[in-house]
């Protein structure tokens, strides 16, 4: 099983439109079984369209360093919170 920091990895690859197919099936499924990660894909996908959201033919908008941060920064957050409640 992939951990989060990976998923996160992949899910910043594809905030450049990088991933293929088959890596964005490898996400979704880790999303079914994380709801950490479910809940950093739904802010990523407010934010950029991931996965079913995202045009091809659009030209994609480049995601500045801020929001990257930003991005990063719910992450952590996301992992922090698991991490008090305790192993489940
Ligand atoms: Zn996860």
């Amino acid at each position: 099983m992939e951990t989060c920091n990976e998923i996160f990895e992949l899910l910043s690859a594809y905030l450049d439109h990088e991933l293929p197919a088959v890596t964005c099936a490898e996400i979704e499924q880790h999303l079914a079984r994380c709801p950490e990660c479910v809940a950093l894909e739904r802010s990523l996908r407010s934010t950029v369209g991931l996965c079913h959201g995202y045009a091809p033919n659009q030209a994609p908008t480049p995601l500045n360093q801020q929001v990257r941060t930003q991005l990063f920064e719910t992450y952590q957050k996301i992992i922090a919170q698991r991490n008090e409640r305790g192993p489940s």
